[in-house]
């Protein structure tokens, strides 16, 4: 784990057109866009190097389409694992096959990457900041032991949680807490064998298990797995998991070891929990919240990156036009938030998060239906599939549900 960086202080009087305060995957990438429309940008972040930290480690879907708009899809297939076969099996089943370019990565390396893009124009500072002031001119970042960052806009890209946000006036709305626990380790096959597939995702067999899914799929170089549960955090079946997770997921998931062969957990287990949010009260002069720091998202929706992307993408519209006037009254922050298609976006992902959730363990009458009729069409199409490629495209197309995680 990488130490955060000791103290060197400020030159005096350090100003920046835009501050952005904390340099994980939405502030990097938000300095690399601002950076090269021209804007002078300083990135703050604790971390020199970023530590290896749980979060997203699989790109896809429409991420990959953000990322190559932003031209930064070629440092990540650097960076990262390709494939392009994920086999969906559900029951000991195979339900279907994904066909789509899939990046894995660990957090870190993604965000290392990301970083090497930085433009020479964008000044990097590790530093912890400790205090932060907005207002309709000029904003103010204070940095523990290194002196004060002045900016015309500051953008906080803090993550979850962070106290910065209090410093404004800005709270947090839980939308749902203890929304869902994600746990992440490194398997290889047992013995000398090899895994059935490169990726493969198991879905939940039994309401009663609260497992979403897991996912196998390769990063750097060793097999990952992703497991989205909801399930109460102190449950004893999550201590299992954390402590004997080989034994623990052959008796959940009966069909796996026969899907994708017999495999050992290597390392230790890694388990997050996570609570969605929304900022509040956060339309406020000089100050603009994007990524986590503005909503959290429900990691089996797999819908955090292409939130962070999208808030980048629409940032990057309306910064030139904020610049282009004096001050940077919440007038100006208002149309970043009231931007059709970030709200479009955000509201995807409050709604994915719900419909995993409920699609997971709702045992109404109408979700046990809806449950059956997911898993069951698209068993049919993959036999349509077979006999008939056009035609299953052609029907895929047609009922299109919007909630498969992308990644
Ligand atoms: C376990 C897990 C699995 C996930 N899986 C997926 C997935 O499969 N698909 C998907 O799309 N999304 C997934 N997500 C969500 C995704 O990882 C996040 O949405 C994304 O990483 C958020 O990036 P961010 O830059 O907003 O925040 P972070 O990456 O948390 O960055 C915040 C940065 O702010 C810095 N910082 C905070 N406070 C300060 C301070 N006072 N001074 C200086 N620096 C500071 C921190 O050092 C950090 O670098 C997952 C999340 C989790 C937790």
């Amino acid at each position: 784990m990488t130490a955060e960086q000791s103290p060197r202080p400020l030159p005096a009087g350090t100003d920046t057109e835009i501050a952005i305060v904390g340099g994980g995957l939405s502030g990097t990438i938000a300095a690399i866009v601002l950076g090269r429309a021209g804007h002078q940008v300083t990135l703050i972040d604790r971390y020199d190097v970023f530590p290896r930290e749980f979060r997203v480690e699989k790109i896809a879907g429409d991420q990959i389409v953000k990322m190559r708009r932003l031209g930064l899809l070629d440092r990540l297939s650097q960076a990262a694992v390709a494939f392009d076969e994920i086999v969906n099996v559900r029951r000991g089943r195979v339900l279907d096959r994904t066909h789509a370019r899939h990046y894995g990565i660990f957090y870190d390396d993604l965000v290392g990457a990301m970083r090497a893009e930085l433009p020479s124009t964008v000044r990097f500072i590790a530093g912890r900041v400790s205090g932060v002031e907005a207002g309709a001119e000029r904003q103010r970042v204070s940095i523990l032991g290194q002196g004060e960052v002045t900016a015309r806009l500051l953008v906080l890209a803090t993550g979850m949680g962070d106290i910065l946000k209090r410093d404004l006036g800005i709270e947090r709305k839980f939308v749902h807490q203890r929304q869902s626990l994600t746990f992440g380790f490194n398997l290889r096959p047992a013995g000398s064998g090899a895994f059935r597939h490169p990726a493969l995702t198991y879905y939940g067999e039994r309401v009663s298990d609260g497992v979403d899914y897991l996912n196998f799929f390769p990063a750097a170089d060793v097999t990952r797995a992703n497991l989205f549960v909801f399930r109460d955090h102190r449950d004893p079946w999550v201590k299992a998991m954390r402590e004997r997770p080989r034994e623990t997921l052959i008796e959940t998931l009966p069909g796996l070891v026969k899907a994708f062969g017999d495999f050992e957990v290597i390392d230790r287990v890694e388990s997050w929990l996570t609570d969605i949010t929304v900022a509040e009260n956060c339309k406020r002069d000089g100050v603009v919240l994007i990524g986590d720091a503005y909503q959290t998202s429900c990691p089996a929706a797999g819908t955090g990156v292409s939130r962070l992307l999208t808030d980048v993408e629409r940032l990057a519209v309306h910064v030139p036009r904020w610049l282009a006037s004096p001050g940077m009254a919440a007038g100006k922050i208002t149309q970043f938030y009231d931007d059709p298609a970030k709200q479009a976006m955000d509201t995807h992902g409050l709604q994915l998060a719900h419909f995993r959730r409920r699609l997971t363990i709702d045992t109404d009458l109408e979700w046990r239906a809806r449950r059956q009729i997911h898993f069951s069409r698209r068993r049919i199409l993959h036999e349509i599939n077979k006999v008939s490629p056009a035609f299953a495209a052609k029907l895929r197309s047609l009922g299109r549900p919007r909630v498969e995680p992308a990644a």
